[in-house]
């Protein structure tokens, strides 16, 4: 007998992946293209697990809609847990778990296509001479090679970036309230306060989760701190970066460029085909208008790995958790 699954917000590669993962084969996957909210919660009658992603909402309403249908497990398929709210689904006796650490490279590599774009002009050079415009003016950027970067957050994604930084002939210098020094010490990285950061980094990097602590931490008083043009890249999550700080420092020059792969107010936007509609966010809108901001929607996870990754120990998961076994070590939340 297979096992109903109810997965919500999902797109093609979420249902190939998942599909193909070892284990599948148990499963009915009931693949929804809707996020998770209370009213969405019914789809998951009788199924045991509901599978769920970034901009799922899983507060306390939602979490007892899907206890009533009779899920007993919430699996997330990603890394951030922000959109769920623990203590609900503890009271309820759900079981929560994510996929830490799937593919901290692919995140990695992003930040740095992101960051290589935006220095040096990749995005506007690539229209350029695509209309046979071969010209270079404007499109001037700098040597990373003999920089300082900022990498705020240490963790997985963190400390790969500040190694690839390294490789750059970039200074690192390192925030994290729980701090590796011998990582640091092998790879010539400083740890520093966040002020000295800020005042000190070229490229200030942010891979840390979105908590009540870490939301707003790029807001107007810590750009008043930043080194004039300095560049900011937020591949972790939107709300770490207050949105109209960021637009008034782009506005003055505070901020020489920024790259983005989250937004606040993302959901709904990213991953979705916008390209007939009206944008009704005037904030990412401005955002768009600056040719020193470049944007991806939250691709940064988007590699074979991560997602053949992502649906291995989501699979597994599932299928350990309905047979009663403890997750995989380190995913329960
Ligand atoms: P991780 O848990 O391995 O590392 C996070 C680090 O942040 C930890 O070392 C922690 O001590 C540190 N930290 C916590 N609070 C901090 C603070 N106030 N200041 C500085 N550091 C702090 O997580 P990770 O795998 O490196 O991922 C980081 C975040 O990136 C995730 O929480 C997730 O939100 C986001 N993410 C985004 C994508 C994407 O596709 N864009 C993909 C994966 C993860």
């Amino acid at each position: 007998m297979t096992l109903p699954v109810a997965i919500y917000d999902t797109k093609p590669y979420d249902r190939e992946f998942l599909s193909a993962a070892e284990g599948a084969e148990h499963f009915d996957h009931h693949f929804h293209s809707f996020r998770l909210e209370e009213a969405t919660a019914s789809a998951a009658e009788g199924a045991h697990t509901a599978c769920i992603f970034v901009n799922d909402h899983a507060g306390p309403e939602p979490l007892a809609a899907l206890a009533k249908a009779g899920v007993k497990h919430i699996a997330l398929r990603c890394a951030g847990f922000n959109n769920v709210d623990l203590e609900a689904a503890k009271d309820l006796g759900l079981t929560v778990t994510r996929v830490p650490g799937y593919s901290p490279h692919a995140v990695a590599e992003h930040t740095l296509a992101l960051l290589l774009a935006l220095n040096r002009r990749i995005h506007r050079a690539y229209n350029r001479v695509r209309e046979m415009n071969f010209s270079l003016s404007g499109l001037v950027g700098f040597d990373l090679h003999g920089k300082t970067a900022g990498v705020v957050g240490t963790g997985r994604t963190g400390a790969l970036v500040a190694q690839i930084f390294r490789g750059f002939g970039m200074k690192v210098l390192a925030y994290d309230p729980y701090p590796n020094p011998d990582w640091a010490a092998e790879h010539g990285i400083t740890y520093v306060e966040t002020q000295e950061l800020f005042a000190q980094s070229d490229v200030i990097s942010l891979h840390v989760p979105l908590t009540p602590d870490t939301r707003h931490m790029i807001c107007e008083e810590s750009l008043e701190q930043i080194k004039p043009g300095a560049h900011l890249v937020n591949v972790s999550r939107g709300a770490l970066v207050d949105t109209s700080a960021v637009i008034t420092a782009l506005k003055t020059g505070k901020l020489g460029g920024v790259a983005l792969d989250v937004y606040e107010e993302e959901e709904g936007v990213f991953f979705e085909d916008l390209s007939g509609e009206v944008m009704q966010d005037d904030e990412l809108a401005r955002l768009m208008t600056f040719p020193n901001v470049l944007i991806t929607s939250h691709q940064a996870f988007l590699t074979r790995e991560a997602l053949r990754e992502i649906a291995r120990v989501t699979t597994e998961n599932i299928l350990r958790i309905h047979q009663g076994k403890a997750p995989l070590e380190g995913t329960e939340l």
